[in-house]
């Protein structure tokens, strides 16, 4: 039995490859794989054919009363609700699959059921008591209530502890002041999970579960935005609004963690949404390279369409494995994959961002134009790298966790740390005299080895331990070369957390690689070792080249231009 408070990639830092958590690769029960094919055959008849009056919505900026009740009656609120309290129950995995379904036909829709699902109620059914599930779990199941998650402020974006939002305790009431900004589903919303300061020696931060009934809740109008349009996205205000104790969310002081939880446990919804959008813009280039002639042929048979078009099907299969692995360690009872959820939102976002952009490119023109789906897939698209943690706080928060792993463990250094990294997203601090004792490979970093996978794989199996081999001593050498500035030092950081992503995407392809040629057969799984040839091989070029960058790089030269771009307010040089 593998200890479930393991992280694959914490203990990958750590120099060891738990292969029990990467082996088998997670696959969805024969039960559930039944009520999936069944529930995409009636999304498939309720959504299919409807392109014109997605359009149209997104044109509006608005989904239809109607249509919100279409999926009410369709059930798309009630997905991971427990079908005791009259959801579908389903499994992360299966969750993040439907997600993926439902953006094959439309972004705006797929966000607004995700919305609810992955982080609008999330909270209640992670932390809620019984009394409150009882009071709204069923509502919430319906649609009778939709959902949504209230953290964002003006003034508090990525540094999400920043929040302004009070909550002031009056006697065992707490009354609630403050706004929200940009809250998906707000204007639709009857339930809210919101996050407010109740600064106390509990902590600082609470969530409360608040309704629209109360006096004092309201929403402003719709956000005209870039994507996503028909996806209801507005201001909520709390003005003095009365909370009982009943209404508070897990523990009083809590809330920074509950937020990320819920963060961290929704990210496969996004992750799943990613694929869906990635498989429709695979579908639509490759049905369009096979009909569009030019120069007397199909333009599939020329090589830089079919670069394309390869790159797209590599990405997709990674990103899917990527996210599977991460849905399967949730419904697996892995306590500890907040690394592995935050590689799978950035990795599967940004596979998607340059596969639709490849796509709109095999589109050539038409691509551009509306009357096609490729510019409402990327317009929707782009903010996937934004919410839910940008990417790039993300890739801090991937970096960090582990050289916080490798400072705790290097005992000598620990104290020194403090806990300025405990949190990363919460305090980006100085990192005290870290690297000062000099790092070593004291963590028994380099013998790392991976027996699980097929043998016929050796070769990228070979990759990956290699790539485990410089992870290591990437962390080493950024340690001994920054020393107490690690923390700032920004290009090194997202350097590391790139070979991080590249590392876990690597080990998820392998896996998948793997549990398809045990299932199949090698001959059936041909074109899956080919796509983790392909794969490794960017990998392996990838890793070498940013643990190059350790000790070659430009970052000061990059850094001067910014800053001086910062003070001239924009680019200073003209050619008249
Ligand atoms: C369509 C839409 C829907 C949304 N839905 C919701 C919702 O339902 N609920 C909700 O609470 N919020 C929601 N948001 C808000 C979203 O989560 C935030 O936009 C996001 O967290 C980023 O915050 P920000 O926009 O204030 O950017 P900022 O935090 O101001 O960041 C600006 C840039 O600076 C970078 N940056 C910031 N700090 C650092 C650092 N320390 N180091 C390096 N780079 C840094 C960021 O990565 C980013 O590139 C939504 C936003 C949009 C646009």
């Amino acid at each position: 039995m593998t200890d479930k408070n393991l992280s694959f990639m914490r203990s990958l830092c750590m120099g060891n490859i738990v292969e029990e958590i990467l082996f088998p690769f997670p696959k969805v029960s024969d039960n559930e794989r039944e009520l999936l094919k069944t529930t995409f055959d009636s999304i498939g008849s309720w959504l299919k054919g409807r392109e014109t009056e997605f359009r149209k919505w997104d044109k509006a900026g608005e989904l239809p009363k109607e249509f919100l009740d279409e999926m009410k009656q369709m059930g798309l609120f009630g997905f991971v609700i427990p079908e005791s309290f009259g959801g579908v129950g389903l499994s992360s995995t299966a969750y993040s699959r439907t997600i993926q379904e439902l953006c094959q036909y439309d972004g705006s829709v797929a966000i607004t059921a995700g919305a609810h699902s992955s982080i609008g109620m999330r909270g209640l059914l992670l932390f809620g008591t019984e009394a409150q599930k009882e009071k709204y779990l069923s509502k919430l199941a319906t649609g009778e209530m939709i959902a949504a998650f209230c953290l964002t402020e003006s003034t508090a974006g990525s540094d999400a502890a920043g929040i302004k939002t009070k909550a002031i305790k009056e006697g065992e009431d707490w009354v609630l002041t403050g706004e929200k900004i940009w809250i998906t589903n707000g204007g639709i919303a009857d339930f809210f999970t919101v996050f407010a300061k109740t600064d106390g020696p509990e902590g600082q931060m609470t969530a409360f579960i608040v309704t629209r009934d109360l006096p004092g809740v309201s929403s402003g109008p719709h956000e005209d935005k870039m994507g996503l349009r028909a996806s209801n996205t507005v201001t909520v205000s709390f003005d003095n609004v009365r909370l009982t104790k009943d209404h508070v969310l897990g523990e009083v002081g809590k809330g920074f963690k509950v937020a990320m939880k819920i963060l961290n446990v929704g990210r496969t919804g996004l992750g799943g949404g990613s694929i869906g959008a990635m498989k429709k813009s695979i579908r639509l280039a490759s049905q369009h390279a096979k009909t569009r002639q030019q120069f007397g042929k199909n333009i599939s048979d020329f090589g830089l369409i079919q670069q394309k078009l390869g790159h797209m099907v590599v990405e997709c299969y990674a990103s899917e494995a990527v996210v599977s692995m991460v849905a399967g360690l949730s419904d697996r009872g892995y306590q500890d994959y907040a690394v592995e959820a935050a590689i799978s939102k950035v990795f599967a976002t940004e596979c998607l961002w340059r596969t639709i952009d490849e796509s709109l490119q095999v589109a050539g023109g038409s691509g551009y134009m509306s009357e096609y789906p490729y510019e409402r897939i990327m317009r929707d698209c782009r903010i996937n790298r934004i919410f839910e943690g940008t990417n790039d706080i993300l890739r801090l928060f991937i970096a960090l966790t582990a050289m916080n792993d490798v400072g705790t463990h290097l005992k000598e250094v620990a104290q020194s740390l403090g806990s300025v990294l405990q949190e990363p997203i919460k305090g980006f601090g100085v990192l005290s005299e870290y690297a000062r004792k000099r790092v070593t490979y004291a963590t028994g970093i380099g013998k790392a080895t991976m027996t699980k996978a097929h043998p016929s794989l050796k070769e990228q199996v070979e990759v990956f331990e290699d790539c485990t081999k410089k992870l290591a001593s990437f962390v080493d050498k950024l340690l001994r070369k920054y020393g107490k500035n690690i923390v700032g030092k920004q290009f090194a950081t997202r350097r590391l957390a790139d070979i991080m992503i590249d590392l876990f995407a690597l080990a998820c392809v392998i896996s998948r690689v793997t549990a398809s040629i045990e299932e199949k057969g090698l001959e059936a799984s041909k074109k899956e070792h080919e796509i983790l040839q392909v794969f490794a091989g960017q990998v392996s070029r990838r890793v070498k080249s940013n643990f190059n960058k350790i000790d070659d790089n430009d970052d000061e030269q990059i850094i001067s231009l910014a800053l001086d771009a910062v003070e001239k307010e924009g680019y200073q040089w003209d050619t008249i």
